[in-house]
């Protein structure tokens, strides 16, 4: 164990599962550790480093605004704040937003709006219904959004009002509305359940049915958002659009923001109802705002989009190989699952490490791909000959 290693097993809260990886240096799709050891980076910060480690445009926005303001509260108008709200407004359906430090604080302000328009438009209705697997956040209140005991149980009593329901199940949801029903929340694909995709016919049915319910339909596309599915919103692949949407992850790059946005219509909170001391700051918005500008002006969704199928190709070659060992690839976009007939994910992961390929394991039988979305395609070769090596690895000593 490096001597790293051992500070932080003395000091920080053990809370986190790490891969015996200390990691110094990033750039492009690739990072160091502190032997000056490379690895081919397809983790990608749970799929945050939307452009990679250390994009020029991003350390020069952050230089820039770091030389010029860091910080000063909401009681303040800023620029970055402003061109960062214009740029979503501007390139998604939405028509306002809220920003925040993170996907979790992004999907409390959600649900708040969502409370509150409830309260005033739908006699008083609170509750929300999600999906069984769902992931929405750590917070007491996004944990209870959630649909995995694993991460909630501990916490009782946990924020009530959320209801769940099978993913995928269109008529599940119909039978959980009732009177006291404000929204429905959803990913547009369960992330960290697995990289789980919706038959095709899903999101369709579940925007009419809450548009029939007068219910709000808030997607949660921390994840997915920013061109990570192959397009800037995954909701446009999917020809909906949602009341109201939440992003952090890949909106930074690798900067913590976060946002929730909503249409006009749906926008209730006044003054006083909602806030945060960082939320909105300079520093992040101007680093946010470089991201997002150049993902749009070099269309790195549509390409995110065709490095993804090349990446599944690649992907379904080594199942023709391993049939025995992978059961499913899976996924859109730069965001795919390999799922094993076994528990063997974090062997798998470890086996990865070893020939320098960083990797999540999302569950105990599966693993997840979530690369920058401007890797190259002989990163991507790269990382398929890495992953065959890896799973052979663990395969052989079985
Ligand atoms: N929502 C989704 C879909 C996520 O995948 C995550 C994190 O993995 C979150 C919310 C929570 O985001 P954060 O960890 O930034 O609070």
């Amino acid at each position: 164990m490096s001597e790293l290693v051992e500070r932080e097993h003395q000091y920080y809260m053990q809370v986190a599962r790490r891969q015996p990886v200390v990691i110094v240096k990033g750039e492009g799709s690739w990072v160091w550790d502190e032997a000056g050891e490379e690895y081919l980076d397809f983790h990608a910060g749970w799929a945050v480093d939307t452009l990679g480690h250390c994009p020029p445009v991003l350390v020069d926005a952050i230089r820039q605004q770091a030389g010029l303001l860091f910080q000063t509260s909401n009681q303040f108008y800023t620029v970055p704040q402003i061109e960062l709200a214009e740029l979503l407004v501007e390139n998604s359906c939405l028509d306002r937003v809220f920003l925040c430090n993170s996907g979790a604080e992004a999907n409390e302000g959600a649900f708040k709006l969502a409370r509150k328009y409830g309260r005033l438009h739908r006699s008083g209705a609170y509750e929300i219904i999600s999906t069984d697997n769902a992931f929405h956040g750590r917070t007491i209140t996004t944990a209870a959004a959630g649909g995995n005991p694993q991460y909630s149980a501990t916490f009782a009593p946990l924020t009530p009002g959320f209801s769940h329901v099978p993913w995928d199940d269109i008529e599940a949801l119909k039978s959980a509305t009732n009177a006291k029903t404000c929204a429905i929340v959803l990913e547009p694909v369960q992330g960290e359940a697995g990289v789980n995709c919706p038959s095709p016919s899903y999101l369709g049915e579940v925007r009419q049915w809450c548009d029939e319910q007068g219910i709000l339909l808030i997607l949660d596309e921390v994840q997915t958002g920013i061109g990570r599915l192959g397009a800037l919103f995954g909701y446009q692949l999917f020809d909906i659009e949602p009341d109201v949407l939440t992003l952090a992850k890949g909106l930074g790059g690798g900067v913590p923001i976060g946002a929730f946005l909503c249409k006009e219509q749906y926008q209730v909170l006044e003054p006083g109802d909602h806030g945060s001391t960082f939320g909105g700051n300079p520093l992040a918005c101007a680093g946010a705002y470089a991201v997002v500008k150049h993902v749009i002006e070099n269309d790195i969704s549509g390409y995110a989009g065709e490095l993804g199928e090349y990446l599944a190709a690649g992907l379904l070659k080594i199942q023709a190989r391993h049939e025995t060992v992978i059961k499913e690839v899976r996924g859109m976009g730069l965001m795919r699952a390999v799922e094993f007939h076994e528990a063997i994910g974090p062997d798998v992961v470890g086996g990865c490490n070893e020939e320098r390929l960083l990797v999540n394991p999302v569950r105990p039988n599966s693993i997840r791909f979530t690369p920058p979305l401007n890797a190259s395609r002989s990163e991507v070769d790269i990382a398929l000959e890495r992953f065959e090596r890896g799973l052979e690895r663990v395969t052989r000593v079985k």
